[in-house]
Formats: C-alpha cells, sequence, structure tokens
C-alpha cells in the first residue's frame, strides 16, 4: 500500500480537495486502483450536525455516513464509492480512544494524546485504506490522506504527528507528503509572492515532516525565479515544485499537474512504471475541451437559502453541470433567495422582489434543492406554483418535493393551510409527516440516510425513461419527513403522480405530474451519485427539458 498524505498551509479554501483528487485520477490513470481518506481535525463526530452554511454542503454516503463534501469531490472525480470509515474526525478517532479506555484496554496506563490518539490515527488509516472497496470489492493500491484545516491550526496538531509518525510505520518509500500552498501576487508588476509558502513549509518541517512535493495555488503560472525560490528555501527539489493556477475549468487541474510531471514524480518515488497510453487521460483532456467549448445558454433558478457561501449546494451544482455537458448547453445558474419571492417583500423592499421575481421567470428551468427549518419555505412554495402554472421545467429534490406537494394540495386540491409538521404543527393537513423510526431526542445520525430501494411503478413515466426502465433504483437519502401516505389516494387522483416508492409502497421517493413537459421531484438527493461523464438522470432530464431538448428513450440513451 502507497500512501499520499496532502497537507495544506496558509489558508482554507485553496482547493486541496480538488488537488487531492486531480492526484488520484493521475495515479488511476497509471492503472493503480485508488481509495481515499478525508480528515477533519474537528469535534463532531461527522458533518451531520454542521450548518452547510458554515462548513459547505454535508455530502451523504451510500452507507448513510454524513460527510465532508470533500468526499463527494474523491467520487466524482475517481469514480469510486466510499463509506463513513472515509472521513475521519477528531470526535471519531477519540471517541474510539475513549470506549476502549472504558472497555479497560489500557489498563493501568495513562490514556494519553501520544501514544494513544496518535497510534489510534494511524490504526484507522491503515484499516481503511487496506478494507476492500465498497463498490468493487477489490483491494486499492493507492490511499490518499488528505488533511482538513492548515498547518500549524492547534486541531490538526495530532493528527500530523500521527502522519509523521507514519512515515516509519509503512517505510518512507511507501509515502510521499505533498504540501498545497498559495502563492499571492502583489504588486502593480503582478510579482509573485513566495514567502507565506515558505513559512507554512518551514512550519510543517518544524513537525517533522518534509514535503516530497510542493503545489502552488496561484492566480497565474508559477515563474521560473519563484520555483527555484521555493525549492531552495523549501528543501524541496525545483522539478517537484507545481503550478496549480487559475484554470478554464476544473477538469484541466488533473491535466495542468501531468504536464509539469507530477506522475513522474510519484513513480519515482512507488516505483511503478507509467503506461504509454493513458486513455483516461484522453478522456479527461475531451471532457475539458467540451466543457471548454459550450456556448449555448441554458438558465437555471436555484430557489434556496443562501448566505453566500456557495459551496452549500457543491454536489447540486455539480449535478447541474454535469448535466449541462451532456444536454451540450453552457450552464448558468441564478441564485434566487427563496425568501424575496414572498408577498411581504414586496413591500419592505419591491425591488429586490420584483428582481427575484423576474430572473426567476427568465429562467428555463427551476430547481427547489433539500433543506431545513421553515426560512424560506413559503418562497419555495410559490416557485413552484410558478413551474407548474407556466409548464417550466421543474426539478425538486427532498424539501424540493415536500413544497411541490404542500402546493399541490394547497392550489389544486383547495386544502387550505396545508402544510407539512416540519412548519407547522397543527396544519389541518398534514400533507408531509414525521417519519415514525426517526429519534425525536437525537440530531446526529438519526435521519434516514443513506442509500435506499426505490421502485418505479410506471413505466410510461419520465422516471422510467431517465432511468433506462429500471424496475428499481438505488439513491441516496437524507430526510425525517415524508409524504403523508393517508393523502396519497386523493393526491393521485388530482394528478400527482408517485410513480416511485419503496417497497413499503407507503413511502413516496418520485413524484410526477402528468400534462406538464418536466414536473419531476424526488426525495432522495441524487446530486449525491453524479458523475462528470454520467450525469445523474433527474438533473439530466431537467437540463434537457429547459434546453427544449428531448429526452431521449432509454434504449436510445447514451450513457
Ligand atoms: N427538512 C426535510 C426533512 O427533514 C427535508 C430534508 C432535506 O431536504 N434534505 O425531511
Amino acid at each position: 500500500m502507497k500512501y499520499v498524505v496532502v497537507s495544506g498551509g496558509v489558508l482554507s479554501g485553496l482547493g486541496k480537495g480538488v488537488t487531492a483528487s486531480s492526484i488520484g485520477v493521475l495515479l488511476k490513470s497509471a492503472g493503480l486502483g485508488v481509495t481515499a481518506i478525508k480528515i477533519d481535525p474537528y469535534l463532531n463526530s461527522d458533518a451531520g450536525t454542521m450548518s452547510p452554511f458554515e462548513h459547505g454542503e454535508v455530502f451523504v454516503l451510500d452507507d448513510g455516513g454524513e460527510a465532508d463534501l470533500d468526499l463527494g469531490n474523491y467520487e466524482r472525480f475517481l469514480d469510486i464509492t466510499l463509506g463513513r470509515d472515509n472521513n475521519l474526525t477528531t470526535g471519531k478517532v477519540y471517541s474510539k480512544v475513549i470506549e476502549s479506555e472504558r472497555k479497560g484496554d489500557y489498563l493501568g496506563k495513562t490514556v494519553q494524546v501520544v501514544p494513544h490518539i496518535t497510534d489510534s490515527i494511524q490504526d484507522w488509516i491503515e484499516d481503511v485504506a487496506h478494507k476492500p472497496r465498497n463498490d468493487t470489492g477489490k483491494l486499492s493500491d493507492v490511499c490518499i490522506v488528505e488533511l482538513g484545516g492548515t498547518v500549524g491550526d492547534i486541531e490538526s496538531a495530532p493528527f500530523i504527528e500521527a502522519l509523521r509518525q507514519f512515515q516509519f510505520r509503512v517505510g518512507t518509500d511507501n509515502i510521499c507528503f505533498i504540501h498545497v500552498s498559495l502563492i499571492p501576487v502583489m504588486g502593480p508588476v503582478g510579482e509573485q509572492k513566495t514567502k507565506p509558502t515558505q513559512h507554512t513549509v518551514r512550519e510543517l518541517r518544524g513537525l517533522g515532516i518534509t514535503p516530497d512535493i510542493v503545489i502552488c495555488r496561484s492566480e497565474t503560472k508559477l515563474t521560473e525565479e519563484a520555483k527555484q525560490k521555493i525549492a531552495l528555501f523549501c528543501h524541496v527539489k525545483s522539478n517537484a515544485v507545481l503550478s496549480a493556477n487559475d484554470v478554464s475549468n476544473i477538469y484541466r487541474v488533473p491535466l495542468l499537474l501531468d504536464q509539469q510531471g507530477a506522475l513522474v514524480l510519484l513513480s519515482q518515488k512507488f516505483n511503478f512504471k507509467i503506461p504509454k497510453s493513458r486513455p483516461l487521460l484522453d478522456e479527461w483532456m475531451d471532457m475539458a475541451t467540451h466543457v471548454d467549448d459550450l456556448t449555448e445558454k441554458v438558465t437555471i433558478a436555484m430557489v434556496g437559502k443562501y448566505t453566500g457561501l456557495s459551496d452549500s449546494y457543491l454536489s447540486v451544482t455539480k449535478a447541474l453541470n454535469h448535466a449541462s455537458f451532456a444536454a451540450s448547453r453552457k450552464l448558468v445558474i441564478e441564485w434566487i433567495e427563496a425568501s424575496n419571492l414572498e408577498n411581504e417583500v414586496e413591500k419592505s423592499d419591491p425591488d429586490l422582489y420584483a428582481d427575484s421575481w423576474r430572473r426567476l421567470k427568465d429562467a428555463d428551468g427551476v430547481l427547489v434543492p433539500g433543506g431545513f427549518g421553515d426560512r424560506g419555505v413559503e418562497g419555495k412554495i410559490l416557485a413552484v406554483e410558478y413551474a407548474r402554472k407556466s409548464s417550466t421545467p421543474f426539478l425538486g429534490i427532498c424539501l424540493g418535493l415536500q413544497v411541490s406537494i404542500i402546493e399541490f394540495c394547497r392550489n389544486v386540491l383547495n386544502w387550505e393551510n396545508a402544510n407539512s409538521t416540519e412548519f407547522n404543527d397543527n396544519t389541518p393537513y398534514p400533507v408531509i409527516i414525521y417519519m415514525p423510526e426517526i429519534s425525536k431526542t437525537h440530531l446526529g445520525g438519526t435521519m434516514r440516510l443513506g442509500s435506499r430501494k426505490t421502485i418505479i411503478n410506471d413505466k410510461n413515466s419520465l422516471a422510467s425513461r431517465l432511468y433506462h426502465g429500471l424496475d428499481y433504483i438505488y439513491e441516496r437519502h437524507r430526510h425525517r419527513y415524508e409524504v403523508n401516505p393517508d393523502f396519497m389516494n386523493q393526491i393521485e387522483s388530482a394528478g400527482m403522480k408517485f410513480v416511485g416508492k419503496d417497497d413499503t409502497s407507503q413511502r413516496m421517493e418520485i413524484i410526477e405530474l402528468k400534462n406538464h413537459p418536466f414536473f419531476f421531484a424526488t426525495q432522495y438527493h441524487p446530486e449525491f451519485k453524479t458523475r462528470p461523464t454520467k450525469p445523474s438522470p433527474p438533473f439530466y432530464g431537467l437540463l434537457m427539458a429547459s434546453s427544449n431538448q428531448k429526452i431521449p428513450n432509454y434504449s436510445e440513451n447514451q450513457f
């Protein structure tokens, strides 16, 4: 087993995850099996209880793990399926060590960060790296370990120390340290400044880790002068200082690193041969070119809750992008704050209200993504009503499905004040209800989570067409509420069809409106399984419908 450890310096948000995933793509292109572990040095056991507006989206895995969004980068870039153990947090390590202590495993000993926590971290990494992969059942050749946060943080100290020791546990020939840093550009002539990188590498070396490769994020290509300086001050070979400058799309990052010999460096370190032809990289090249060449636009209005952190809807954005590549359209996302569509805003801020409605109405398609809490719910309901009545293509996800049901019940069935009990406990028509098996006392890890089966019960449905005529599918879930099965028949007789249900037939998974070009909503989150060349079917449907293209019948479907 070979390990590639990716750390980061200077500041967070450098695109370390994309860089690490890109290294994975290069290793995969050489025929190696790659898996990944993301380390998050926070005390939460997992990302499940964290706000997406603070930390980016919560990524859901097949096994129900609620993980950091970087796991999504790995799954999408490497086309692999990971599990909850691929995300290691301080919370998980400490829980494990404390549990062992209570069992008496360390009887007589003082339990300490070094060696008990650091040993536990190393054991975890080794175990996960050696586990057969969830999807293929095969063993991996390389494990990428990405350390979250920036080197020097108090939180990450035990992990750095564990990784320092780990190089001796596995042998220095079997581990490659990559440090990702920032090169700011300053002054009138745009000088590339290397000092922050010098400092962060010095800090890392002070902690006992010498990077084999330094990858420098910068706006422009790293100059030869900057490269030499970094090599000199950071104790790395000059050909091991790589430039990760801004590129036209993220699919170019693996190609950019490849051109600078990243794979050659890894092959020398790990002693493997690079095959002459690497079809995987050719595919990436084709994809990157295709993405750059898209010109004809399609605009999708995303009606959600925003605080300026676009990472809060990362997988949805990726899924839209991937679908736009397959539909050969250039994607434009109009971010619309749902609450700004509500009537009160018309009085308090008429311009904002008018502008929000104009942007919604100008869009070719409407998407209402998942969400929690009641802010903006009425605005989302108004957006659904608009999409339904104007025959605008619509995709609802999770909460998006729930608000579609509420809208339909209020405005088509005339059930006044129909609502979800999440937003109004006393509604006369509780059309969305709390699922009976879900805990009311513990919020962490207790939702209906992960991969579940949906049976598609109508061969003439959009769902059947989009999912290649399959009788059943598996998609990932993350919710506490569901459509109230008591109202199922009345809703169906009014024209809203439940074309996908779980195997009890009591849990609604997919809804479609007849007599509408594309009105489709899912209780599950299809965005978590999208791939650049295999877009998620519901998103593909939305993009095709929004660009007035016929959704191919599954027999003619390309993918
Ligand atoms: N709040 C809703 C529920 O818990 C929707 C969740 C979601 O959109 N992920 O069921």
